[in-house]
């Protein structure tokens, strides 16, 4: 299955698909969410991550814009290791999860993921 890139802002709550909103109807290369990240006019201040969409999303980039965790990197995750990493962050830090979830989190933060909850699809998991 052909993939596709969306670009999800996350200084907003939830994240907000900001590809929606461009030109180009669609991205579809990781150069050309790069290109579309470098030369964006809109969202310029805010943290935007690139989701790739197979199905539906199945991997997170994080750009080095925007992250002061890694200036100079990219970081891609899958979408489970980001649903599990969620899943940990809900524990008690006293816990070995929640201890591993802090060493595991990256650039990752407990508020980032939130904001990612509907691309990752853990709204289903949360606790009635
Ligand atoms: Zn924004
Ligand atoms: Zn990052």
């Amino acid at each position: 299955m052909s993939s596709a890139f969306d670009l999800v802002c996350l200084s907003h709550d939830p994240g907000i698909s900001v590809r929606m909103i461009t030109d180009s109807a669609e991205v579809r290369t990781l150069d050309g969410a790069h290109e579309w990240m470098r030369s964006r006019t809109q969202h310029e201040a805010c943290d935007v991550v690139i989701v790739r969409v197979s199905g539906g999303p199945v991997e997170v980039i994080c750009p080095p814009s925007g992250c002061s965790a890694h200036s100079n990197s990219v970081v891609r995750v899958d979408v489970p290791w980001l649903r599990l990493l969620w899943a940990a962050q809900q524990c008690d830090k006293n816990t070995p999860a929640g201890r591993a979830a802090e060493q595991a989190a990256s650039c990752w933060s407990t508020t980032r993921l939130h904001r990612l909850r509907h691309e990752l699809d853990v709204v289903r998991l949360e606790s009635p």
